[in-house]
This record gives C-alpha cells, structure tokens and sequence, in this order.
C-alpha cells in the first residue's frame, strides 16, 4: 500500500515537473518528444505536435494548441479526467478502480477516431490538420 503511494506521488511530481519544464522552454530547444514515425516516413501521425500543443496550452494560446493537435487539445480534458481519476484511485484504495469501467466500445472508437485522424492530416485536401506554427 505505501509502495504504491509513493509511486503515485513519484509519477504525480515528475508529470507536474514536465509541465513546468515544458512551459518554460521555448519551441525548438529540445523538450518535445521527437516523432521516430515522422522521422522515417515524413508522415503525421495522430500525435505529431502534441507536446507542442501542450506547450501552447500552458501559455494559455488555445487557438494555437488546436493547429499543433487538435485531437490532442480537444481530447486532453479527457485524459486528464482519466489520469485525475486514476490518481485519486490510487491514493484512496491503493489500485485502479477506474479502467474497468470505461466501456471497450468508447476505447475502440477513440482509437478509430485518433487514427482516420492520422490518416487525414497528410491529405493535402484536409492539410489544415497538420501541426503548424502560426507565430513564425
Ligand atoms: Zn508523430
């Protein structure tokens, strides 16, 4: 029970201790985490522009959050209710009581949904969906 804890305290500092680096370091300087996808095919994938996002996010710039990922900056109230949840789990029962009761039908529909999105931001016709940097 203390073990579990602590390794929920332990996760709980260092997502807090990422926010903060993150929201302190400027595009380009090395905090985002590289896409290996993107380097091999020069496609998107569903998470291209996701820590970008979470950048702009942090500085409050939501417009431009959506044009990095907007599945990421749509779906992120989700994830965080999810991992909140899940903390809280943890701290109260030691064990996650909060997975088993999100239907399969939801999770399989979110991962169609993150993938026709994959899919669509390297169509030219749908290119608005691609990660962009709207300040230069
Ligand atoms: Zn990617």
């Amino acid at each position: 029970m203390k073990k579990r804890l602590a390794i929920t305290l332990a996760a709980a500092f260092f997502a807090a201790a990422a926010l903060v680096y993150l929201y302190f370091t400027g595009e380009g300087e090395g905090a985002g985490i590289p896409c290996v996808f993107h380097q091999l095919t020069g496609f998107y994938c569903s998470g291209c522009g996701s820590s970008r996002a979470l950048r702009s996010i942090l500085h409050l710039d939501f417009y431009q959050a959506l044009r990095y990922n907007a599945i990421f900056t749509l779906a992120l109230p989700l994830i965080g209710a999810y991992f909140g949840a899940l903390f809280l789990s943890y701290i109260r029962f030691g064990k996650d009581k909060i997975s088993g009761k999100i239907p399969m039908k939801a999770i399989w529909v979110l991962i169609a949904v993150a993938l026709a999105y994959g899919i669509l931001r390297n169509i030219p016709l749908f290119s608005f969906l691609a990660p962009v940097n709207l300040t230069g």
